[in-house]
């Protein structure tokens, strides 16, 4: 069986793809051995593409008002303790001047489903970030919408595009989402991005609810299919105010093993290590790079509203979570050989 299981890691270091039963052998025989040794293959080939860089991403958290119910997310609309805010229009534009000040290149926008953020918003605010930055790439994370607005929102400069497709099973996705959300509409917005000229990141939570390992060789198929351009994946964190709330957390073990073999199946796309993973354990962003992550994504959200952007217990936002504190998070990718660049960090061609 060990013999076995490292000639599977030698063949999709290879050839990038694996049947499902053998990403579901992966996944169930994890152990310290081939841990290291399909770290050691990431690493290899994610070095041979991009060095010893890692790529920095400005995360502005534009508001936490959510039309959605999504079982696990602490901003999910039933969650009444939840203390609402929406950035305005000028405060990320000032959020923006002060990561381009800071060294970003690329700024993250994230928020929960908000009709506030009408196409017309959006495309102001996609422009004058444009206008006033013409060398940063813009990547939005704002959930599922129309065909049409994503092609408004790409034509007024969004270049990248952040949905995780949370799980690549359907019936394990109703489990973690209301009826109103379907799985089939997930997959079409992805669709829709990939087909409108988008770098796309799809993601999966690590650990998450009625989640197995049949699962997750799912979410490693669909990724190798799919051929995205990013993959977000972190461990599944429970946040007191939602039904999951009594549920156990992913584990930091789980989520940088599973990102070596993410690595593997595409040697060339950004691979965060996640904020998820830096607060569930406190060198997870290390550990995710050394597992064969490239990005990280610095919070560059206001001070007074971090903590509202509360998806789930303990999220981190501060020390080298937070844009302010580049220099902490430098020194800590240099203590691990590695360096942080000011670059807008697109996907590189595979040599
Ligand atoms: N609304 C947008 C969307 O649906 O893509 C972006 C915001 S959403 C809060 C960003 C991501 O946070 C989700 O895709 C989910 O994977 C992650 N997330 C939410 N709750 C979480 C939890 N309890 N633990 C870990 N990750 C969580």
């Amino acid at each position: 069986m060990r013999k076995e299981l490292f000639g599977l890691a030698d063949r999709l270091a290879r050839e990038h793809r694996l049947e499902l039963d053998e990403y579901r052998a992966l996944i169930d025989g994890r152990a310290p051995e081939i841990t290291a040794y399909l770290a050691d293959l990431a690493v290899q080939a994610r070095k041979r593409i991009y060095g010893n860089t890692v790529y920095i991403r400005g995360l502005i958290e534009i508001g936490n008002v959510c039309k959605n119910d999504c079982l696990y997310c602490g901003i999910r609309r039933g969650n009444t303790s939840c203390e609402r805010y929406r950035l305005s229009h000028e405060e990320i534009l000032a959020c923006c001047r002060e990561g381009y000040t800071l060294g970003f290149r690329t700024f993250v926008l994230q928020g929960g489903e908000d009709p506030f953020w009408t196409d017309d918003r959006l495309c102001l605010l996609l422009r004058a970030i444009k206008q006033e930055h013409p060398d940063v790439a813009v990547t939005l994370s704002l959930g599922e919408r129309s065909r049409e607005s994503y092609a408004r929102l790409k034509e007024a400069g969004a270049d990248r595009y952040l949905l995780r497709h949370e799980t690549a099973d359907a019936t394990h996705y109703a489990k973690l989402h209301p009826k109103e959300l379907s799985f089939d509409n997930r997959m079409r917005c992805l669709t829709d991005l990939k087909s409108l000229g988008y770098q796309v990141g799809c993601g999966f939570m690590v650990g998450s609810p009625y989640q197995t390992s049949s699962m997750l060789a799912r979410d490693l198929q669909f990724v190798e299919q799919f051929a995205p351009d990013m993959c977000g994946i972190g461990p599944f964190i429970p946040q007191s105010d939602t039904p999951f709330r009594h549920e156990p957390a992913g584990s930091a073990e789980l989520t940088c093993y599973l990102l070596s073999i993410l690595r593997l199946i595409r040697p060339n796309f950004l691979l965060p290590a996640t904020t998820a993973l830096g607060t569930i354990h406190p060198g997870g962003r290390e550990m995710g790079i050394l597992s064969g992550a490239n990005v990280v994504m610095p919070n560059l959200s206001p001070a007074s509203v971090r903590a509202k952007y509360a998806l789930y217990d303990n999220k981190l936002s501060d020390g080298s979570e937070s844009a302010q504190c580049k220099d902490e998070l430098t020194q800590r990718m240099r203590s691990i050989g590695y360096e942080v660049v000011t670059d807008r960090g697109d996907v590189k061609p595979i040599p």
